[in-house]
Protein backbone atom coordinates (compact mmCIF):
# COMPACT_ATOMS: atom_id res chain seq x y z
CA UNK A 1 0.00 0.00 0.00
CA UNK A 2 1.45 3.56 -0.70
CA UNK A 3 1.92 5.99 1.86
CA UNK A 4 -1.05 8.78 2.89
CA UNK A 5 -0.02 12.04 1.31
CA UNK A 6 0.86 14.51 3.68
CA UNK A 7 -1.96 16.48 4.10
CA UNK A 8 -2.12 20.62 3.67
CA UNK A 9 -5.09 23.37 3.35
CA UNK A 10 -6.17 26.60 3.69
CA UNK A 11 -8.46 27.23 6.40
CA UNK A 12 -10.61 30.69 6.08
CA UNK A 13 -14.24 31.72 6.12
CA UNK A 14 -15.46 32.25 3.34
CA UNK A 15 -13.32 30.38 1.68
CA UNK A 16 -14.81 28.51 -1.54
CA UNK A 17 -13.31 31.44 -4.18
CA UNK A 18 -9.80 30.00 -2.92
CA UNK A 19 -6.96 29.65 -5.67
CA UNK A 20 -4.60 28.01 -2.98
CA UNK A 21 -5.58 24.36 -3.73
CA UNK A 22 -5.07 25.23 -7.63
CA UNK A 23 -2.02 26.88 -6.86
CA UNK A 24 -0.39 24.15 -4.52
CA UNK A 25 -1.49 21.15 -6.51
CA UNK A 26 0.73 23.16 -9.61
CA UNK A 27 3.58 23.48 -7.72
CA UNK A 28 3.72 19.53 -5.92
CA UNK A 29 3.23 18.50 -9.55
CA UNK A 30 5.79 20.82 -10.65
CA UNK A 31 8.28 19.67 -8.20
CA UNK A 32 7.20 15.90 -7.60
CA UNK A 33 6.42 16.41 -3.96
CA UNK A 34 3.80 14.01 -2.64
CA UNK A 35 0.94 16.36 -1.22
CA UNK A 36 -2.77 16.55 -1.12
CA UNK A 37 -4.04 20.45 -0.05
CA UNK A 38 -7.96 21.03 0.84
CA UNK A 39 -10.27 24.01 1.72
CA UNK A 40 -11.46 24.54 5.05
CA UNK A 41 -14.91 26.98 5.72
CA UNK A 42 -14.13 27.91 9.22
CA UNK A 43 -16.29 30.08 11.46
CA UNK A 44 -14.28 31.81 13.93
CA UNK A 45 -16.06 30.29 16.92
CA UNK A 46 -14.27 27.01 15.36
CA UNK A 47 -11.05 28.33 14.25
CA UNK A 48 -9.18 27.54 17.42
CA UNK A 49 -10.30 23.89 17.81
CA UNK A 50 -10.12 23.50 14.28
CA UNK A 51 -6.49 24.18 13.33
CA UNK A 52 -5.66 22.02 17.09
CA UNK A 53 -7.59 18.60 15.50
CA UNK A 54 -6.07 19.40 12.24
CA UNK A 55 -2.33 19.24 13.66
CA UNK A 56 -3.11 16.55 15.98
CA UNK A 57 -4.54 14.32 13.09
CA UNK A 58 -1.35 14.69 11.46
CA UNK A 59 -1.74 17.80 9.20
CA UNK A 60 1.67 18.91 8.11
CA UNK A 61 0.67 23.01 7.56
CA UNK A 62 -2.28 25.64 6.92
CA UNK A 63 -2.13 28.63 5.01
CA UNK A 64 -4.92 31.06 7.02
CA UNK A 65 -6.74 34.04 5.24
CA UNK A 66 -9.74 36.46 6.01
CA UNK A 67 -10.81 36.34 8.99
CA UNK A 68 -8.17 34.56 10.81
CA UNK A 69 -4.85 36.13 10.26
CA UNK A 70 -4.62 38.01 13.67
CA UNK A 71 -6.07 34.37 15.40
CA UNK A 72 -3.66 32.34 13.52
CA UNK A 73 -0.58 34.66 14.86
CA UNK A 74 -2.03 34.19 18.63
CA UNK A 75 -2.22 30.63 18.77
CA UNK A 76 0.70 30.05 17.66
CA UNK A 77 3.50 28.79 20.09
CA UNK A 78 6.57 29.76 18.22
CA UNK A 79 6.53 32.27 15.32
CA UNK A 80 8.74 33.89 13.01
CA UNK A 81 9.97 37.48 12.91
CA UNK A 82 7.81 38.66 10.14
CA UNK A 83 4.71 37.15 11.59
CA UNK A 84 5.66 38.24 15.18
CA UNK A 85 6.23 41.98 13.58
CA UNK A 86 3.03 41.53 11.48
CA UNK A 87 1.11 40.67 14.41
CA UNK A 88 -0.86 38.72 11.72
CA UNK A 89 -0.31 34.82 10.08
CA UNK A 90 -1.09 33.01 6.83
CA UNK A 91 0.99 30.23 7.45
CA UNK A 92 1.24 27.44 9.98
CA UNK A 93 3.84 24.41 10.18
CA UNK A 94 2.71 21.69 13.01
CA UNK A 95 5.99 19.78 13.98
CA UNK A 96 6.91 18.16 16.89
CA UNK A 97 3.85 19.50 19.05
CA UNK A 98 3.98 22.90 18.03
CA UNK A 99 2.10 25.60 15.70
CA UNK A 100 4.67 27.62 14.06
CA UNK A 101 3.36 31.01 12.81
CA UNK A 102 5.01 32.72 9.51
CA UNK A 103 3.35 35.77 7.19
CA UNK A 104 4.50 35.36 3.98
CA UNK A 105 2.34 37.97 1.87
CA UNK A 106 4.92 40.64 2.45
CA UNK A 107 7.20 38.67 0.73
CA UNK A 108 5.21 37.67 -2.08
CA UNK A 109 3.71 40.93 -2.68
CA UNK A 110 7.43 42.55 -2.77
CA UNK A 111 8.65 39.98 -4.68
CA UNK A 112 5.72 40.50 -7.12
CA UNK A 113 6.47 44.26 -7.25
CA UNK A 114 9.84 44.27 -7.47
CA UNK A 115 10.64 40.70 -9.50
CA UNK A 116 8.08 40.05 -11.57
CA UNK A 117 7.03 43.61 -12.48
CA UNK A 118 10.67 45.33 -12.30
CA UNK A 119 9.14 48.04 -9.96
CA UNK A 120 12.26 49.98 -7.98
CA UNK A 121 10.92 50.98 -4.57
CA UNK A 122 13.55 52.70 -2.86
CA UNK A 123 12.88 56.64 -2.34
CA UNK A 124 9.40 56.12 -3.89
CA UNK A 125 6.59 57.37 -2.33
CA UNK A 126 4.05 54.28 -1.38
CA UNK A 127 0.34 54.76 -0.53
CA UNK A 128 -1.18 51.91 1.16
CA UNK A 129 -5.49 52.31 1.46
CA UNK A 130 -6.84 49.98 4.21
CA UNK A 131 -5.49 48.90 7.80
CA UNK A 132 -6.47 45.12 7.47
CA UNK A 133 -4.86 42.03 8.18
CA UNK A 134 -3.17 41.93 4.55
CA UNK A 135 -2.31 46.14 5.39
CA UNK A 136 -0.86 44.86 8.27
CA UNK A 137 1.70 41.71 6.65
CA UNK A 138 3.32 44.17 4.06
CA UNK A 139 4.09 47.84 5.41
CA UNK A 140 7.33 45.98 7.31
CA UNK A 141 8.45 44.37 4.09
CA UNK A 142 7.49 47.50 1.93
CA UNK A 143 9.69 49.48 4.13
CA UNK A 144 12.57 46.87 4.06
CA UNK A 145 12.59 48.69 0.04
CA UNK A 146 13.86 51.91 1.64
CA UNK A 147 11.06 53.99 -0.07
CA UNK A 148 10.92 57.94 0.93
CA UNK A 149 7.14 57.25 2.93
CA UNK A 150 4.51 55.26 3.06
CA UNK A 151 1.02 56.58 3.79
CA UNK A 152 -1.74 53.83 5.87
CA UNK A 153 -4.55 55.46 4.89
CA UNK A 154 -8.02 54.23 6.44
CA UNK A 155 -11.76 54.63 6.11
CA UNK A 156 -11.37 53.83 9.83
CA UNK A 157 -8.73 56.61 10.53
CA UNK A 158 -7.69 55.20 13.67
CA UNK A 159 -7.47 51.58 13.07
CA UNK A 160 -4.84 52.98 10.22
CA UNK A 161 -2.66 55.17 12.52
CA UNK A 162 -2.10 52.79 15.15
CA UNK A 163 -1.01 49.94 12.45
CA UNK A 164 1.55 53.05 11.06
CA UNK A 165 2.53 53.48 14.42
CA UNK A 166 3.27 50.04 15.05
CA UNK A 167 5.85 49.97 12.23
CA UNK A 168 7.11 53.44 13.15
CA UNK A 169 10.63 52.01 14.09
CA UNK A 170 10.99 50.12 11.09
CA UNK A 171 10.81 53.36 8.50
CA UNK A 172 8.73 56.47 7.69
CA UNK A 173 5.58 55.50 7.98
CA UNK A 174 2.35 57.44 9.52
CA UNK A 175 -1.41 56.36 9.34
CA UNK A 176 -4.58 58.77 7.87
CA UNK A 177 -7.50 59.19 7.11
CA UNK A 178 -8.54 58.38 3.43
CA UNK A 179 -9.98 62.17 2.82
CA UNK A 180 -7.02 63.21 5.09
CA UNK A 181 -4.09 61.85 2.48
CA UNK A 182 -1.51 64.91 1.56
CA UNK A 183 -1.77 65.86 -2.04
CA UNK A 184 0.80 64.88 -4.34
CA UNK A 185 0.83 61.49 -6.38
CA UNK A 186 2.43 58.56 -5.35
CA UNK A 187 4.51 56.19 -6.93
CA UNK A 188 3.01 53.20 -5.76
CA UNK A 189 -1.05 52.83 -4.67
CA UNK A 190 -1.25 49.12 -2.87
CA UNK A 191 -5.26 48.84 -2.56
CA UNK A 192 -5.46 46.55 0.84
CA UNK A 193 -9.36 46.83 1.24
CA UNK A 194 -11.56 44.41 0.72
CA UNK A 195 -13.84 47.30 -1.04
CA UNK A 196 -13.07 45.22 -4.32
CA UNK A 197 -15.16 42.45 -2.74
CA UNK A 198 -17.64 44.68 -2.41
CA UNK A 199 -17.80 46.00 -5.99
CA UNK A 200 -16.67 49.30 -4.63
CA UNK A 201 -13.51 51.58 -4.30
CA UNK A 202 -12.12 53.25 -1.50
CA UNK A 203 -12.47 57.08 -2.01
CA UNK A 204 -8.97 58.27 -2.35
CA UNK A 205 -8.23 61.69 -4.01
CA UNK A 206 -8.06 61.99 -7.56
CA UNK A 207 -4.79 63.70 -7.02
CA UNK A 208 -3.03 60.74 -5.34
CA UNK A 209 -3.04 59.15 -9.18
CA UNK A 210 -0.08 60.32 -11.37
CA UNK A 211 1.39 59.50 -15.04
CA UNK A 212 4.24 57.51 -13.37
CA UNK A 213 1.69 55.94 -10.40
CA UNK A 214 2.03 52.29 -10.19
CA UNK A 215 -1.64 50.62 -9.17
CA UNK A 216 -1.93 47.46 -7.10
CA UNK A 217 -5.32 45.34 -6.44
CA UNK A 218 -4.70 43.08 -3.65
CA UNK A 219 -7.52 41.98 -5.15
CA UNK A 220 -8.06 39.33 -7.97
CA UNK A 221 -10.72 38.48 -10.51
CA UNK A 222 -11.08 36.81 -13.69
CA UNK A 223 -12.44 40.25 -15.21
CA UNK A 224 -10.95 43.68 -13.96
CA UNK A 225 -11.48 44.57 -10.40
CA UNK A 226 -13.06 48.23 -9.98
CA UNK A 227 -10.26 49.38 -8.72
CA UNK A 228 -7.66 48.33 -11.55
CA UNK A 229 -10.96 50.08 -13.69
CA UNK A 230 -10.92 53.44 -11.30
CA UNK A 231 -6.99 53.61 -11.56
CA UNK A 232 -7.36 53.33 -15.32
CA UNK A 233 -9.40 55.60 -16.22
CA UNK A 234 -7.49 58.14 -14.06
CA UNK A 235 -4.50 57.72 -16.27
CA UNK A 236 -1.92 55.60 -14.12
CA UNK A 237 1.48 54.24 -15.46
CA UNK A 238 0.29 51.12 -14.77
CA UNK A 239 -2.77 49.17 -12.87
CA UNK A 240 -2.13 45.19 -11.89
CA UNK A 241 -4.08 42.52 -10.31
CA UNK A 242 -2.90 40.78 -6.57
CA UNK A 243 -2.53 37.55 -8.98
CA UNK A 244 1.41 37.35 -8.57
CA UNK A 245 1.14 38.13 -4.76
CA UNK A 246 -1.46 35.25 -4.24
CA UNK A 247 1.22 32.86 -6.21
CA UNK A 248 4.29 34.42 -4.99
CA UNK A 249 3.01 34.50 -1.16
CA UNK A 250 2.06 30.58 -1.67
CA UNK A 251 5.33 29.42 -2.84
CA UNK A 252 7.10 31.02 0.20
CA UNK A 253 4.91 28.30 2.26
CA UNK A 254 5.23 26.15 0.22
CA UNK A 255 9.00 26.48 0.37
CA UNK A 256 8.56 26.94 4.40
CA UNK A 257 6.78 23.37 4.20
CA UNK A 258 8.92 21.20 2.26
CA UNK A 259 11.83 22.60 1.82
CA UNK A 260 11.98 23.38 -2.31
CA UNK A 261 11.03 26.51 -3.87
CA UNK A 262 8.81 25.97 -6.91
CA UNK A 263 8.61 28.49 -10.07
CA UNK A 264 6.16 30.58 -9.92
CA UNK A 265 5.92 31.92 -13.21
CA UNK A 266 4.15 29.26 -15.33
CA UNK A 267 1.70 29.19 -12.44
CA UNK A 268 0.95 32.92 -12.63
CA UNK A 269 0.81 32.97 -16.44
CA UNK A 270 -1.98 30.05 -16.44
CA UNK A 271 -3.89 32.35 -13.68
CA UNK A 272 -3.52 35.35 -15.93
CA UNK A 273 -4.02 33.61 -18.66
CA UNK A 274 -7.62 32.51 -17.18
CA UNK A 275 -6.85 28.83 -15.98
CA UNK A 276 -9.89 26.48 -15.78
CA UNK A 277 -11.86 27.17 -12.35
CA UNK A 278 -10.13 24.10 -9.89
CA UNK A 279 -12.15 21.09 -9.67
CA UNK A 280 -14.51 21.19 -6.12
P1 LIG B 1 -9.62 42.77 6.35
O1 LIG B 1 -11.05 42.45 6.47
O2 LIG B 1 -8.69 42.43 7.47
O3 LIG B 1 -9.44 44.38 6.12
C1 LIG B 1 -10.17 45.03 5.12
C2 LIG B 1 -9.83 46.53 5.10
O4 LIG B 1 -10.53 47.09 4.00
C3 LIG B 1 -10.21 47.29 6.34
O5 LIG B 1 -9.21 48.23 6.67
C4 LIG B 1 -11.51 48.00 5.91
O6 LIG B 1 -11.72 49.25 6.52
C5 LIG B 1 -11.20 48.26 4.45
N1 LIG B 1 -12.39 48.48 3.62
C6 LIG B 1 -13.35 47.59 3.30
N2 LIG B 1 -14.25 48.15 2.46
C7 LIG B 1 -13.84 49.42 2.25
C8 LIG B 1 -14.34 50.50 1.47
N3 LIG B 1 -15.45 50.38 0.76
N4 LIG B 1 -13.65 51.65 1.46
C9 LIG B 1 -12.53 51.78 2.19
N5 LIG B 1 -11.99 50.80 2.97
C10 LIG B 1 -12.66 49.63 2.98
O7 LIG B 1 -9.15 42.10 4.99
P2 LIG B 1 -7.65 41.74 4.55
O8 LIG B 1 -6.76 42.85 4.97
O9 LIG B 1 -7.28 40.37 5.00
O10 LIG B 1 -7.79 41.68 2.95
C11 LIG B 1 -7.89 42.86 2.17
C12 LIG B 1 -7.91 42.50 0.69
O11 LIG B 1 -6.65 41.98 0.28
C13 LIG B 1 -8.96 41.47 0.30
O12 LIG B 1 -9.51 41.86 -0.94
C14 LIG B 1 -8.14 40.21 0.15
O13 LIG B 1 -8.75 39.29 -0.74
C15 LIG B 1 -6.86 40.76 -0.42
N6 LIG B 1 -5.69 39.90 -0.18
C16 LIG B 1 -5.00 39.45 -1.28
C17 LIG B 1 -3.88 38.68 -1.11
C18 LIG B 1 -3.14 38.22 -2.31
O14 LIG B 1 -2.31 37.32 -2.16
N7 LIG B 1 -3.35 38.78 -3.48
C19 LIG B 1 -3.38 38.29 0.23
C20 LIG B 1 -4.16 38.86 1.31
C21 LIG B 1 -5.29 39.62 1.09
P3 LIG B 1 -12.17 49.41 8.05
O15 LIG B 1 -10.90 49.28 8.84
O16 LIG B 1 -12.76 50.76 8.09
O17 LIG B 1 -13.16 48.31 8.31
Amino acid sequence: MSEPLDLYGVVGHPVAHSWSPFIHSMFARQTGERLTYRLYDVPPERFRSHVLEFASSGGRGLNVTVPHKLAAAQLAGESSERARVAGAANTLTFTGGLVIADNTDGVGLVRDLTVNLGLVLENRRILIAGAGGAARGVVGPLLGQSPVEIIVAGRTAERARALAQQFESLGPVRGCALEEISLGSFDLIVNATSASLAGEVPELPETAVGPVTTCYDMAYSRTETPFVRWAQERGCARAVQGWGMLVEQAAESFQIWRGVRPDTIPVLTLLERGAPLPPR
